[in-house]
């Protein structure tokens, strides 16, 4: 198991002389090992780099509280650190969604497997019940009947509507016909469930990029497995450059990992992480929040 970094801090500060102000070399020597906890918890290199010197510049020469040891203290401005990254200064609440104008187009997006269906149907339940909405989903997935049919499954299982599957239509039709369907059913959200690829290729890209312009989402969530690291930041900034996301949705985050992914995607493509999955359940999907994420990073 991975070793606490308060432990570990107070373990080096103990061996170091105790005086009023945190010195350049306290500092250093904690941060090496705050360095090799971030990067235990899977964030990148380069992230990691950029976070220690942030931190390295706030710490040296902090005055040292009486009431705490200089080892708490540098957990504490890491800490601090490490949420003022998770959050985002402008990112306001993360649970809101600009679904105001009915009927407000989500758009869902990632790879295959990262959770992308389920997450959709996760979310459209909690529209449904914390925000009154009245929520349609359509799945996009033309070249996996199996998907579309999992969506309409999701759907009757947590009382939400899915549009009708018309079989030989191509994903533009579907979100043309999702539109008007919302629109005339008096939907104040409608949800596109694109195709997943295994990979990122050119015909995925081109299929939602043509989706994107007819639906114009407010949202465009890209669902990611949180425990793929390097490559769900990887993912992201493919999905942003080619398509622009609002959000990301990081999944499998009941998962052993220490979700260093979260700190390096939010660092790295400078959009906001809105929700997390919990687990397979219709209910395990959670409101993101920066500080249960930098206590599980710091571990
Ligand atoms: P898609 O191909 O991206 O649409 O992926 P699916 O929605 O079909 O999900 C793939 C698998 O991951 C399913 O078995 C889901 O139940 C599971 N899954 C999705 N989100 C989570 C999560 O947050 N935690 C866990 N443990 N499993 C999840």
């Amino acid at each position: 198991m991975f070793e606490n970094l308060s432990e570990r801090l107070g373990g080096v500060f103990d061996r170091l002389t105790k005086q009023g102000a945190l010195s350049e070399d306290d500092v250093r020597t904690a941060l090496r090992e705050v360095r090799v906890a971030l990067l235990e918890a899977d964030v990148s290199l380069p992230v990691a780099r950029n976070f220690i010197k942030a931190v390295e510049k706030k710490a040296t020469g902090a005055a040292v509280t009486k009431s705490v040891t200089p080892g708490q203290q540098v957990v504490k401005i890491v800490h601090d650190e490490l949420i003022a990254v998770l959050a985002g200064e402008e990112d306001g609440d993360p649970g809101k969604l600009r679904i105001d104008s009915p009927p407000a187009p989500i758009l869902m997006v990632g790879l295959q497997g990262g959770g992308k269906t389920t997450t959709t149907a996760k979310l459209a339940k909690r529209l449904k019940e914390r925000d009154g909405k009245k929520v349609l989903m359509a799945s996009l997935d033309v070249n996996r009947p199996a998907a579309m049919e999992q969506l309409q499954i999701l759907g009757t299982q947590i009382g939400v509507d899915t549009l009708p599957i018309v079989k030989g239509e191509d994903p533009v039709a579907i979100a043309k016909r999702a539109k008007t369907q919302a629109g005339m059913g008096g939907y104040d959200v409608y949800m596109l469930d694109t195709a997943g690829r295994l990979s990122i290729d050119d015909e995925l890209m081109a299929q939602v990029e043509a989706v994107r312009d007819v639906a114009n989402p407010r949202e465009t969530l890209l669902v990611v497995d949180g425990l793929t690291g390097q490559d769900a930041v990887h993912t992201a900034e493919n999905f942003d450059t080619r398509i622009g996301i609002t959000g990301v949705v990081l999944t499998r985050m009941d998962g052993d990992g220490r979700g260093g992914a979260a700190l390096s995607m939010r660092a790295i493509t400078g959009k906001p992480i809105k929700f997390v999955g919990l687990g397979e359940k219709m209910d395990a999907l959670e409101t993101f929040e920066p500080d249960r994420v930098a206590g599980r990073i710091l571990g």
